[in-house]
């Protein structure tokens, strides 16, 4: 992991990350959910960046070196995952809980493709799968109005 000179960081274990994040998913369902993701999407654009990313083959060392996967493979639109920080985190669950791991995906990938797309979690190792599914589909245009409107 880079660290910034100028940046502040907070170093979260999967116990603080576990306790802070289920009571925020307790508090605000969905909305946590959807504010993890935009924190991933920060994250995700900042880690394209400073990798000088240029194809998705190359985000499996991405996100080890960010210690939020072990192991990467993509197929088109779908992307799997082992070894997710957040899932391993979040067990157990009966739904996907790796909001802040998909924002880091949908950044990385627009990055790669130049297209605007959303990434959404099927399967998650909190559910007892073996792995964490995830589903790239690019952004209609009203959803991409419906982003900015939301920012504004
Ligand atoms: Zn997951």
């Amino acid at each position: 992991m880079r660290l910034k000179k100028n940046e502040k960081y907070v170093v979260f274990g999967a116990e603080e990350w576990r306790v802070t994040v289920g009571k925020l998913y307790e508090v605000a369902g969905k909305v946590c959910g959807r504010a993890l993701y935009d924190g991933g999407l920060v994250k995700g654009r900042k880690l394209a960046k400073a990798s000088k990313l240029k194809s998705m083959a190359e985000i499996e060392s991405v996100l080890k070196n960010e210690n939020l996967a072990e192991q990467v493979q993509v197929e088109r639109d779908i992307i799997l995952v082992k070894g997710s920080f957040e899932g391993e985190a979040l067990k157990p669950s009966l739904k996907p809980r790796c909001f802040y791991l998909a924002g880091v995906l949908a950044a990385l990938y627009s990055a790669c493709s130049g297209k605007d797309v959303k990434v959404e979690e099927t399967d998650c190792i909190a559910m007892g799968k073996k792995e964490c599914r995830f589903v790239v589909r690019e952004l209609k245009w009203y959803e991409k109005m419906k982003e900015v409107m939301e920012v504004i």
